[in-house]
């Protein structure tokens, strides 16, 4: 079963308690679930006590299941006064349950009614990979991994301080306790981190005791005379906690990537302070009137189509936290066609369904007769529908984005930052005249392809690819009520105005061009057949012209920019020099929406030392020091 297909599990309950076919084995203590919960994860962890006085504390977990070890540990934190700012809870689950199905086994503990409404309200589609919910206004951060343990926990970043370990008994599933599995654990160990779980086989004592952990047999709950509690002691030097002290930052740019780290790095408490040399936000890359909300597929999973798929979760989720699309800022989740170009094309993407196995409230496919339907259009071919998909206005998203900074954020618009100096750990913004605009440990630099003005980043392999969008008003009869992609797009109507576009230019005129005019009114033609686009509106030009920040390689760069003025010490990304305190997040191509909220997020975890939101390889694959690298190994 290739590691990017999910196999969800199907409710079962044996004597009221749900039970696993594929292990034989029941997922909690027939002497009561929560019960169990509280005495050997919480207990046996020291919580909540040893969680108090931590501004953030961080909890592993090995088998989500049901989660009642979640819920009674979210129970504990609400009820003490002392708790933690923020509670991380990075849970690993290869069968996960569907949310009616949650919902349904939550109904037996009415005291976790309140969390277990939030929990289902925000649980994802059942994709495999990283999903990172927001819970209880951010402060609780669920990090669900669907997947095998074996390929996921390699691929986790985090520091934790308390292990969960809950994969039904050794006996009926020692895939979960491997030798290799539980050696692996002391990676993901902060320091004076600790564990619990009800099994004391030998086994898997010695082997969490080979791996640093010094373990111990309290007793257990209900019928089990002990479990098993262990302290990471290990005799080798461990790194130090990471620990933020002053939490200031500085983003150049008011686009949808700027603004969305102002908002991210805002709500973990942090001043940020925006300067951007425009009077407005979103006024470049980000200054279109409707950009599409939509994944990208391949039917291999690739890390490409991987990383988009994160993304494109995380924003849907995001915006609804932030109020809503379509509430708290323009736009709509009509739903995305992507029609097929032919047959051969479509039998791809049914191909790319059957493979990926993707749940329909993600993606699903839809037959000529269904588009047509939905489309007023004949359709020669059929499509892949994304029903959360749809359109936003970029601009009103970054206002509420601003928004939502409250007083954590300081515009300073009308400015730009024309060179970076940085003095006893304080980096200096100034402007053109060399006048500072404002100083703070950390820049984050979210420009798009103006990175090329400052002497730090004048080397990053950014591009320019000209966009022209044309601007229809084809009348509400003919205006599609979803947004139609193949060979380019067609948005419904916005402001009046239908969307089409965009062309790929290599040159730098900023004005309306005939040419693409008529290039967009071909792809409309293509995508909505039945639809004239008449003449007067093709006479006359209107539209709007940007400029899209490219990378090599069509990903973003995102995280601790290189210094290209130090050697390159080795082969790995670690041995590229970066400069303290810089960071970037550019070179979002035409992705900018999806792209924006996740690398923010992406970026502020890296910023805090918490469990990043995403697997470890694909972070690499959105490192600003890649081109870097790939040129030293190239010699
Ligand atoms: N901690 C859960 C709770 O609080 O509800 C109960 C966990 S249940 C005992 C064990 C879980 O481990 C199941 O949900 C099962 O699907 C999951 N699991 C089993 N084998 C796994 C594997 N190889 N990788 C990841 N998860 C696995």
């Amino acid at each position: 079963m290739p590691a990017h297909r999910l196999t969800p599990v199907t409710l079962k309950l044996q004597d009221g308690i749900p039970y696993a076919d594929a292990y034989g084995d029941i997922y909690h203590s027939a002497e009561g679930g929560l019960e169990q919960a509280r005495h050997v994860f919480l207990g046996g962890n020291g919580l909540p006590e040893r969680w108090r006085g931590r501004r953030g504390f961080t909890i592993l977990e090995t088998g989500f299941g049901l989660g009642l070890n979640f819920l009674a540990t979210w129970q504990a934190w609400r009820e003490d006064r002392e708790r933690p700012a923020q509670l991380h809870y990075v849970a690993i689950e290869k069968h996960p349950f569907a949310a009616a199905d949650l919902e349904r086994l939550h109904s037996l503990w009415p005291q976790l009614q309140p969390l277990s409404a939030q929990l289902c309200a925000a649980w994802p589609p059942l994709v495999a990979g990283f999903h990172r919910l927001m819970l209880d206004e951010g402060r609780i951060v669920l990090t669900l991994v669907f997947g095998d343990i074996a390929d996921c926990l390699p691929d986790i970043q985090a520091a934790a301080d308390a292990f969960y370990l809950d994969g039904f008994a050794p006996s009926r599933n020692p895939e979960m306790w491997s030798p290799q599995i539980l050696a692996r654990l002391n990676r993901l160990a902060a320091p004076e981190s600790t564990l619990a779980t009800y099994t004391v086989t030998g086994n898997v004592r010695r082997t969490l005791m080979q791996a640093g952990f010094l373990c111990d047999r309290p007793p257990g709950f209900g019928r089990k005379p002990q479990m098993l509690v262990g302290r990471f002691a290990p005799r080798w030097q461990q790194p130090p906690r990471v620990s933020v002290q002053d939490r200031r930052a500085i983003v150049i740019g008011a686009g949808i990537a700027g603004s969305a780290a102002c908002e991210r790095l805002a709500a973990r408490g942090w001043q940020v302070t925006l300067i951007e040399r425009h009077a407005r936000p979103a006024q470049e890359a980000s200054g279109n009137l409707a950009g599409i909300v939509m994944p990208m597929m391949s039917r291999d999973g690739n890390q490409a189509s991987r990383l988009a798929r994160a993304a494109y979760l995380f924003a849907i989720a995001q915006w609804a936290r932030l109020g809503g699309i379509g509430t708290a800022f323009a736009g709509r989740q009509c739903g995305v066609l992507q029609l097929a170009r032919d047959g051969e094309q479509a039998r791809v993407q049914q191909a790319t369904l059957q493979e990926l196995g993707l749940p329909g409230d993600f993606v699903r496919w839809v037959e000529p007769e269904e588009v047509a339907a939905m489309t007023g259009n004949a359709a020669s071919q059929g499509a892949w529908l994304f029903p959360r998909g749809g359109w936003v206005t970029p601009a009103s998203l970054c206002e509420a984005m601003l928004a939502a900074c409250g007083p954590n954020l300081v515009r300073l618009f009308g400015r730009g930052a024309a060179a970076l100096e940085r003095r006893d750990g304080t980096w200096m913004v100034r402007d053109a005249a060399g006048a500072e605009i404002a100083n703070a440990p950390v820049v984050v630099v979210a420009g798009g392809i103006d990175a090329h003005r400052l002497h730090q980043t004048r080397n990053l392999p950014l591009d320019a690819v000209r966009g022209q969008v044309t601007h229809l008003d084809l009348g509400s009869e003919n205006a599609p009520p979803l947004v139609i992609c193949g060979d380019g797009y067609v948005t419904p109507e916005v402001q009046g105005l239908c969307t089409v576009g965009a062309t790929y230019d290599v040159d730098a005129e900023t004005a309306l061009r005939r040419d693409s005019q008529e290039e967009n009114l071909r792809r409309l033609a293509q995508l909505l057949p039945a639809v004239q686009a008449d003449d007067a509106p093709a006479a006359e030009l209107r539209g709007r012209v940007g400029f899209r920040c490219v990378t090599p390689d069509r990903m973003p760069l995102v995280g601790a920019l290189p210094d290209a003025d130090l050697p390159i010490t080795g082969s790995r990304l670690r041995d590229v020099p970066r400069h303290p305190g810089l960071y970037g997040l550019m070179g979002y191509g035409s992705r900018g929406l999806i792209w924006a909220p996740f690398a923010a997020e992406l970026l502020a975890s890296v910023l805090e030392g918490e469990p990043l939101p995403i697997e470890r390889s694909l972070f690499d694959v959105l490192d600003p020091a890649r081109f870097a690298l790939k040129a030293y190994r190239r010699g």
